[in-house]
C-alpha cells in the first residue's frame, strides 16, 4: 500500500471563516499516484474543523451564522476562565477535524456540490495547517 502524506498550509482573516482547499486536496491526490483508495483530510488544530458543502457565497455565510448560533461564546463555558475561545473549541470537537474521501481511478470522488472547507473558528490565524493523507494502491 502506498501512503503520501503532505500538507497545506494557509492564513484567515476573519474570526469565523470558511476556506476552500479543494484544488489543493485535489492536486495532491493527482500527485500521489494514488489511483484506488482513501483521502483522509484532517486539521491539526482545536479550534478549526474540516466540513464538506456547496461553496456559494449565501450558503457559506449561513453555515458560518449557524455555528455561531449554536456555539455562543459566553460566560457559561468553563474554558473561558483560562482562555477566551470556549466556543471555537466546541465546535471543533462537535464539527470534527477531519473528512475521508474515496478515491477511484486516480481522482477524489466527492459530490458537485461538495467542496472541501477549513472552518476557521477563533481566527484569524497566520498559520493553519492541514494535513492530507493519501492511501491505498
Ligand atoms: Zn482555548
Amino acid at each position: 500500500m502506498k501512503v503520501v502524506s503532505r500538507e497545506i498550509t494557509l492564513s484567515t482573516s476573519k474570526k469565523l471563516e470558511l476556506v476552500d482547499i479543494t484544488s489543493e486536496v485535489e492536486h495532491i491526490v493527482r500527485e500521489s499516484g494514488v489511483k484506488n483508495g482513501l483521502c483522509l483530510i484532517f486539521a491539526p488544530h482545536a479550534t478549526a474543523a474540516i466540513i464538506a458543502n456547496e461553496h456559494e457565497r449565501g450558503l457559506m455565510l449561513d453555515i458560518l451564522e449557524k455555528i455561531a448560533e449554536d456555539f455562543p461564546n459566553n460566560g457559561r463555558w468553563r474554558h473561558n476562565r483560562i482562555d477566551d475561545n470556549a466556543a471555537a473549541h466546541l465546535a471543533s470537537a462537535f464539527i470534527g477535524t477531519e473528512r475521508v474521501f474515496p478515491v477511484i481511478d486516480g481522482r477524489l470522488v466527492r459530490g458537485t456540490w461538495q467542496n472541501i472547507f477549513l472552518v476557521e473558528l477563533d481566527g484569524p490565524r497566520s498559520y493553519r495547517r492541514v494535513i492530507v493523507q493519501v492511501m491505498g494502491e
